[in-house]
């Protein structure tokens, strides 16, 4: 069980939206209350578009592409200037994926490279690494001809399948023949997936000991880097010449009251600071961000050509010591085992869209998420209902998961 510290108790009071935070101005910092990932306007201001530092470069492993160290989720709403001024930034890659806004983020993508004439073969197109990725491991074949359709191109520089996290299926020999079928139509280029749930280290391992995945794009944040089985899994990778892209850099977005705030206290940006502490690592070809307004670009590009300094390594400790037993890093066979009446709640999904809600600022759209669960999963009277003493005694972080489904359940149903 994860120690608990005097900040558990400031669970009990609200969990406020970013939205919420900038309505209350600065004086709710220490009300206790948790607070959202990106740095208060208090913080140095980013800098102004011309004064971008360069964009530092990296090869992605084996594919002899050199992306830079910064690209483009597309996850969330596509916003063509934020698209265009990360490009004038230094950007070259773009992700996006089927399921993003039930293909939406693909057209918004595919209309903005149009509008610049990045399609085809044409030597703008040819600078971007633009990447899809598909749920349905199924029928992966089918799916990739529909997204390049959304895009509007001829080819994507490689498909993923999303979210893997069986590592069986990157073992499977009938997944290495399709992805070799794939690039045999120049439809894609390379082949990858995606990881983000407790089976990384596995996943990675598995990539590791077969000889077709290009790239992998995984969770890798200031805290979860920290595991020696995950070094050990991401060296074995990129000794092989598979490109890493880290992803949710920000450890589900969490900042801290202000009496709490390691970052605010030493005057940091704690979102900066996270991405920095990712960027030290030269395994590390990309980090993708989603990015949805002009701050966040020239925040963002500003952190990766920027070194990690001691202050900033010092408070990203202490944030990780207080902050461990908030973060739900989706395992949850091991609380659903626990779980008895509630075992059939989707627990791990309902806090990331939770985490959505309450520190991404996106509120409609972990409704919209939450929604889409089956009924069962999210079965408020369950949810009332459930005594959740044996999952959190089976959580080996000490997620107080009661305390936040009661809170699914007011903010999401
Ligand atoms: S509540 Fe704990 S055991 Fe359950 S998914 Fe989250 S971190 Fe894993």
């Amino acid at each position: 069980m994860a120690e608990r510290n005097e900040f558990s108790d400031d669970l009990t009071h609200d969990v406020l939206s970013r939205r919420d935070l900038l309505r209350a101005g600065t004086a709710i910092g220490a009300a206790g209350v948790l607070g959202v990932g990106l740095a208060p306007a208090s913080h140095a201001a980013p800098p102004a578009v011309a004064d971008k530092p360069k964009m530092p470069m990296m090869a992605l492993g084996k594919t002899g592409m050199k992306v830079s160290r910064l690209a483009h989720g597309g996850s969330w709403d596509i916003d063509p200037e934020v698209l265009s001024v990360g490009l004038e930034a230094g950007i070259n890659y773009i992700d996006t994926a089927e399921s993003y806004r039930g293909g939406q983020s693909e057209r918004a993508i595919g209309e903005f490279l149009k509008a610049r004439g990045a399609t085809g073969h044409s030597a703008a197109r040819k600078k971007l690494w633009l990447v899809s990725k598909t749920h349905r491991h199924d029928e992966i074949e089918k799916r990739l001809q529909p997204a390049l359709d959304r895009l509007q191109q001829d080819y994507v520089d490689a498909f993923y399948l999303h979210q893997v996290q069986n590592p069986k299926l990157i073992a499977d020999p009938e997944t290495k023949a399709a992805a070799a079928r794939l690039i045999k139509t120049g439809k894609t280029r390379f082949f990858g997936f995606s990881t983000h749930d407790d089976t990384v280290v596995e996943c990675l391992n598995a990539a590791a000991d077969t000889d077709y995945i290009d790239v992998i794009m995984f969770r890798y944040d200031c805290h979860y880097y920290k595991r020696a089985d995950l070094e050990k899994a991401m060296d074995r990778c990129f000794k092989k010449g598979i490109g890493l892209v880290a992803m949710k850099t920000q450890v589900g977005g969490m900042t801290l009251p202000d009496k709490y705030d390691p970052f605010r206290k030493r005057g940091l940006n704690q979102h900066q600071a996270a991405i920095k502490a990712v960027a030290v690592d030269d395994r590390i070809a990309s980090i993708c961000s989603e990015m949805t307004n002009l701050d966040h670009v020239n925040q963002n590009a500003e952190a990766v050509a920027s070194k990690l300094s001691l202050a900033e390594n010092d408070a990203i400790k202490e944030h990780a010591r207080l902050v461990s037993h908030l973060w739900c890093r989706g395992c949850d066979h091991l609380c659903k085992a626990g779980s008895g009446a509630g075992a059939q709640l989707a627990i791990a999904d309902s806090l990331r869209f939770l985490m959505y809600h309450d520190h991404y600022d996106k509120p409609q759209h972990a409704r919209d998420l939450y929604d889409q669960l089956p009924a069962a999963q999210r079965d408020l009277a369950a949810i009332e209902a459930a005594d959740w003493r044996g999952a959190e005694a089976a959580c080996p972080h000490g997620v107080p998961i009661g305390k936040l489904m009661s809170r699914v359940r007011e903010r999401l149903a």
